[in-house]
């Protein structure tokens, strides 16, 4: 039997405007986004039964059919036509529905793998078009650098060279949902778009273009949130920010070991899911 054990990372977004409201329901947007290695382990392995099964065993995720990664098997075995099936198993490492982009994730090196292991031969611009279908965000996690993500997010462009940090995650457990956050958003008129710099010779740069307009829903809502940002300001992160519509909150530290000591201060006696992880 064929196998591959993947590893899916999560992302952070370093810049998230919305620009405006889509007839179609969506939003036009623009996003500076960044993979970090917090991943999720998948293994994909090819049967010569025709079903599909998808186990994850984690709460909030559905097993079967509801979940993303069956979806993106589904599409890939249909393109196949070989009638073989496939065994999933999904390990998740990165919180759900945290603004971290998981699931995005997980179908994405889900296209991929099934790509490789069916000898399909799908190009990355392909596999970005029927990921695109799954969910606005899949096109990045094929895309595998540091974009800068407009449309809905698909639309991609390889940022400049960005240096690397490491970053520090801490989520502090309440539901946010996504489609709540985007019901709940005023969109102000927005003039000039923010001005993104040319190059980013160090940290300060990256940190400089931190924004995101989902906090003015979330943090009034979950004001958790601003208490986790200004704890991780204060222990020495030099930009912080909510990722995506939240509620995770990210902060970029030059350093492992004072992203670590900021881990253990922020969420010693919390119930609070911390990590720390590097930039891809
Ligand atoms: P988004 O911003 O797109 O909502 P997110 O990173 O905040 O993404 P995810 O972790 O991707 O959130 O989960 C969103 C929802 O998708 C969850 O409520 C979950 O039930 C469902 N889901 C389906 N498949 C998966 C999967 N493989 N991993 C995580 N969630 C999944």
């Amino acid at each position: 039997m064929k196998s591959l054990t993947l590893n899916a990372p999560a992302k952070v977004n370093y810049l998230l405007d919305v620009i405006r409201r889509r007839p179609d329901g969506y939003h036009d947007l623009r996003m500076v986004m960044q993979r970090i290695n917090l991943c999720d382990e998948i293994n994909l392995t090819l049967t010569d039964s025709p079903a599909l099964t998808v186990t994850c065993g984690k709460q909030g995720v559905p097993d079967g059919p509801g979940n993303i990664a069956w979806k993106a098997a589904r599409i890939m075995l249909d393109l196949a036509g070989t009638g073989m099936g496939a065994r999933i198993s999904i390990t998740k490492k990165i919180p759900v529905a945290a603004g971290l982009g998981g699931g995005s994730s997980d179908a994405a090196s889900v296209l991929m793998g099934m790509n490789e292991l069916l000898e399909l031969g799908l190009s990355t611009q392909r596999l970005m078009e029927i990921g695109v279908k799954l969910g606005a965000d899949v096109p990045f996690f094929i895309f595998k650098e540091p974009a800068l993500a407009e449309g809905i997010g698909e639309e991609l462009t390889a940022m400049p060279q960005m240096p690397p940090a490491w970053i520090l995650l801490v989520n502090p457990g309440v539901h946010v949902s996504t489609a709540w956050v985007y019901r709940n958003l005023t969109l102000t008129n927005r003039g000039e778009l923010n001005r993104l710099p040319a190059s980013y010779g160090s940290l300060e740069d990256v940190c400089s273009i931190f924004s995101n307009d989902l906090e003015s829903v979330t943090i009034p809502a979950f004001p958790v949130i601003a208490e986790i940002r200004a704890a991780m300001l204060q222990q020495g992160a030099l930009g912080v920010m909510m990722s995506g519509s939240g509620p995770t909150v990210f902060g970029l530290f030059a350093a492992r070991d004072c992203a670590e000591q900021a881990r253990l201060t922020l969420t010693s006696g919390k119930s609070w899911f911390g990590a720390v992880a590097e930039t891809l």
